[in-house]
């Protein structure tokens, strides 16, 4: 069993071209994405659990300023950086998850203290927060959630009243990860501060069990990033396990019809990581290009930005 594990993570997709990328914008995503791969890795090597992995690594995915989650959300239209999250576990499929909170460091460990601690699966808004300082966890002031491109974004999108995905070219920064343990445990997180300029306490599928992030150790664990209401409409996690499960398709199989066929038929820009329960992982998209990066036993260490 220990040679399977294997962890795969997104720091979102979307239209990330070369073209507008410099050699040190780069290097620092790529670091970003590397310290979130080694925190997840580290605790798998040891033995560790596939949930306390996926939890480190969208931790320090969350910490990063330059990803559209924790530290680095977008603002929103009252220029507030409103928050969702989720995580599951294939072991015994429980899950949690949180929508619409505000000055949680992490997040994902608020979804997962969800999970274990309370009888919920999802909590929202000012209740969400009363479980947070309940269960003690770290809270940051807006100074903390404050960066200036993302401060630019929002008063850009402010000007011609526009809901945008995170980036003046469509770029959906959500971060997310998914793992298998050595134990053959699935588990699945992802995090996301939604749409610049969003209104109405908008919620996308990152936070929706099903839609954005799933796990089953009967199939797959994953974890989407893109727009989410296609992805809500399409539950598109839940949709590949089911292809997985009831139809006998592959990861690979599964994972290439609903994102590369399904999801653009009805309009659906994005992409997601998956890993199954033999350890084969997925990292695709339909978009120009996708923050990404995986890690197995057997050697396999990829971290890319572009299509190949
Ligand atoms: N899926 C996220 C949402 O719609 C956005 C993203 O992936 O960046 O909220």
């Amino acid at each position: 069993m220990a040679n399977k594990i294997a962890i795969a993570i997104h720091g979102g997709a979307g239209t990330i071209l070369r073209s507008n990328m410099t050699p040190e914008l780069q290097e620092a995503y790529e670091a970003g994405l590397k310290s979130a791969l080694d925190a997840g890795y580290k605790i798998l090597e040891s033995g560790g659990t596939s949930i306390d992995a996926v939890e480190a690594a969208v931790k320090s995915l969350e910490d990063f300023p330059m990803f559209n989650a924790g530290r680095g959300a977008v603002f929103n239209h009252e220029g507030k950086h409103e928050m969702d999250a989720a995580i599951m576990y294939g072991k015994n499929m429980m899950a949690g998850a949180v929508s619409n909170i505000t000055g949680v460091k992490n997040p994902v460990s608020l979804a997962k203290t969800i999970m274990q601690q309370s009888e919920h699966v999802m909590l929202s808004g000012e209740g969400a927060l009363s479980f947070a300082k309940e269960k003690g966890l770290a809270f940051e002031d807006e100074e903390y959630f404050f960066t200036e491109q993302r401060y630019i974004q929002w008063q850009e999108a402010l000007k011609d009243d526009r809901i945008q995905l995170d980036h003046t070219e469509k770029k959906f920064g959500t971060v997310g990860a998914v793992a298998l343990d050595m134990h053959g445990d699935l588990a699945a997180a992802t995090s996301t501060g939604g749409m610049t300029n969003k209104k109405y306490s908008r919620i996308g599928d990152s936070p929706i069990i099903g839609a954005g992030t799933y796990a089953n150790n009967n199939t797959c664990a994953i974890s989407c990033t893109g727009h989410g209401e296609y992805f809500i409409r399409s539950v598109v996690a839940h949709d590949i396990s089911c292809l997985m499960e009831y139809a006998g398709k592959s990861l690979r199989e599964a994972t290439d019809l609903v994102v590369m066929d399904k999801l653009v038929k009805t309009g659906g820009e994005g992409g997601l990581v998956a890993v199954d329960r033999h350890g084969n992982i997925a990292m695709l998209f339909n978009s120009e290009g996708m923050y990404r990066a995986c890690r197995n036993a057997s050697g396999l260490n990829e971290i890319k930005i572009y299509k190949d």
